[in-house]
């Protein structure tokens, strides 16, 4: 067992509901959740003209490899409804690997940490929720000071850490 982090972020449809099916299908599928951040409404990125996000972090220990970890990501996008017509275009639903354990991945298909981990508030700061005295492998600092670095503007507190259990809402 593997204890990581993922991001997830919604700014399409109904945006919590998104986040919370998204957790509920993780647990679903071999990914236990241990804790999750508080909610965060946050500054779109890179592509600015369209709706603020949700973004939140879960801390999850499971059984699944990175790439099996990937997979069950990237399946759950696709059954919210997730598609991908320009890049950092809006999205219902993105689970992204953060961290997983200490390990550090180099591959066409995927990176840990997260390549864009130690510059992006929406996801250090509900990091730091967790864990801030983790030290990014690559990097050697705690996500503490990266997220101190970035400055955590355009990053609103929206809701206290939600308890998500019990069956999935269907899909509205
Ligand atoms: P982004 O999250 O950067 O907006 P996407 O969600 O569209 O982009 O993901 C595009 C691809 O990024 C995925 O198909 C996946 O193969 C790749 N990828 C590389 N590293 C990671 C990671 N750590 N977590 C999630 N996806 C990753
Ligand atoms: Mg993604």
């Amino acid at each position: 067992m593997t204890l990581a982090y993922l991001g997830l972020g919604s700014n399409l449809g109904d945006r919590e509901a998104h986040l919370r099916r998204g957790v509920l299908h993780l647990e679903r599928r071999a990914v236990r959740m241990v804790a999750l951040s508080a909610v965060y409404e946050t500054t779109p990125w890179g592509y600015s003209a369209q709706p603020p996000f949700l973004n939140m972090v879960a801390c999850v220990q499971t059984s699944l490899d990175p790439f099996g970890l990937l997979d069950t990501c990237l399946a759950i996008e696709e059954e919210e409804g997730r598609t991908r017509p320009f890049p950092n275009a809006p999205r219902t639903l993105d689970i992204d690997i953060l961290l997983y354990g200490e390990r550090i991945i180099a591959s066409p298909r995927l990176v840990v940490p997260h390549p864009r981990l130690a510059d992006r508030a929406f996801v250090l700061v509900p990091l730091c929720d967790l864990a801030p005295d983790l030290v990014h492998p690559v990097l050697g600092i705690s996500l503490r000071t990266l997220a101190e670095r970035t400055g955590a503007q355009g990053i609103r507190r929206w809701a206290p850490p939600p308890h998500w259990q019990g069956p999935c809402p269907p899909q509205g």
